[in-house]
């Protein structure tokens, strides 16, 4: 890491956001109650210190594109060609959203239809895969995706999904066992990339075993889209024959995905995403997504994805000289990844306490885990939503006391404690308004 901001700097940089005026008058008069409960989750997300590294906070201009009456149009096909008359302005929305994506990530072809993570990688599976193919994938309990040929997702169901892990000392990659795997196996798909690897990914390692084995390679970038889109990541381009995101994590757009290539796969791409897969694309989604790659494309979207790591690193420097054990010992990206074992509390335990005291985290496997994946040994943060808060690397130790003391009161079953933490972080938060969250 080279690149820290200063703390006023960052907090200009990635928190700058027009108030949101969204209160929604009209649900409130017509929908109370739901309109009661979009407003307690609108103050939940002010008050509390959000640290699941897959979520964040859009900007009040996302917001806005994704609730307008784009919604009310069918488009299914693609620009020029649709199967429904009346897209005089959809056209030009889907092709802004897409000449964004190109430019944002450098690739020759992108499809903003996918209406998420998941169907996007089903859409690369129908592309470039038959029914009972070998798939690879990292195994999910190491730090992969469901969709990576995970036995109770489709993928797994579908296709006969080899997995590949860390190692059991390092908490890393090992590129001989994938590459022996990929040999032996054959797969028509090799996944790169999932939800809890805190480590850079090397893809071009994965693109020379790739090509020796006569896969196609998939660089899920879901997580780390944004990292990439900000300069804080190496790019799969042009090593991965496909690339296949979410738009709604680090890159801090709508709830969608996106699946690019080089132009030849691009005709598989879009057949099997519609009409393979999909009907009409969400085209109030699509316009988000054109939205957030225009504030992606901007310089300080690069002091933002720089933040994040910043911040995830002087974290997990924290969390270390507080006795915590980091898998891989630390952190390239958003994410940190602890085993909670040496400190004597479940990962659910430590999950469930810590929300109590407003730190909002999820349990986790940790790779080698002995317990089940329903009740894990370790959790799993991110800095994702705290940087889009304007948090800098000078809260961190705070974060990780928090964090400390939390995980403390857990053990010692200390609700008074949670309770202290709860204000305390309650405090920092108020002085740290949330882009796109109307003022309460
Ligand atoms: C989040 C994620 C997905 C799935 O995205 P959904 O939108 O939840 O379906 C797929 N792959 C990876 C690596 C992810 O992190």
């Amino acid at each position: 890491m080279t690149h820290s901001p200063s703390p006023s700097s960052s907090h200009s940089a990635v928190s700058a956001d027009a108030p949101n005026t969204l209160n929604h008058p009209a649900l409130a008069a017509q929908d109370p109650e739901l309109s009661a409960l979009i407003g307690a989750e609108e103050q939940l997300q002010a008050d509390t210190l959000r640290l699941i590294p897959s979520e964040n906070y859009v900007s009040t201009a996302v917001l806005e594109a994704s609730g307008t009456v784009l919604q009310n149009k069918y488009s299914e096909g693609y620009p020029g060609r649709r199967y429904y008359e009346g897209q005089q302005n959809i056209d030009p929305v889907e092709r802004l959203a897409v000449a964004r994506a190109k430019s944002v990530f450098g690739v020759e072809h992108a499809n903003v239809q996918p209406y998420s993570g998941s169907p996007a990688n089903l859409a690369v599976y129908l592309a470039f895969a038959e029914p009972g193919d070998t798939v690879m994938g990292m195994a999910l309990p190491m730090g992969g995706h469901l969709t990576h040929g995970w036995g109770v997702s489709a993928t797994g169901k579908w296709f006969r999904g080899v997995q590949y892990g860390v190692r059991h000392d390092t908490g890393r990659i090992d590129f001989d066992e994938v590459r022996d795997l990929a040999l032996k196996e054959r797969p028509k798909l090799i996944f790169c990339g999932g939800t809890a690897l805190p480590r850079t990914i090397d893809f071009a390692a994965f693109a020379k075993i790739a090509h020796e084995a006569g896969a196609v390679l998939v660089a899920d970038i879901a997580h780390i889209a944004g990292l990439i889109a900000g300069g804080a990541h190496p790019s799969p381009v042009p090593h991965a024959d496909v690339i296949s995101t979410t738009t709604h994590k680090t890159l801090r757009g709508p709830r969608g995905a996106m699946l690019m290539s080089r132009e030849e796969h691009a005709k598989a791409i879009d057949k099997a995403v519609f009409p393979g897969l999909q009907g009409g694309p969400h085209n109030q989604t699509t316009a988000a997504i054109a939205v957030a790659l225009h504030e992606a494309s901007q310089p300080s979207f690069r002091d933002y994805a720089h933040a994040v790591v910043a911040n995830a690193q002087a974290l997990a420097e924290a969390l270390l000289a507080r006795g915590f054990d980091l898998v891989s010992g630390g952190t390239d990206n958003h994410l940190i990844l602890m085993d909670l074992t040496p400190k004597d509390v479940p990962g659910k335990v430590a999950a469930k306490a810590l929300d109590r005291a407003g730190i909002v985290v999820n349990y986790n496997t940790v790779p080698y885990d002995p317990r089940k994946p329903f009740d894990p040994s370790g959790i799993r943060i991110g800095t994702p939503s705290l940087t889009s808060r304007g948090l800098g690397t000078q809260h961190m130790p705070t974060v990780a006391d928090w964090i400390d003391r939390g995980v403390a009161a857990a053990r010692a079953g200390d609700e008074d404690a949670l309770t202290t933490i709860r204000s305390e972080v309650a405090d920092l938060m108020a002085a740290h308004p949330a882009p796109g969250l109307p003022a309460h």
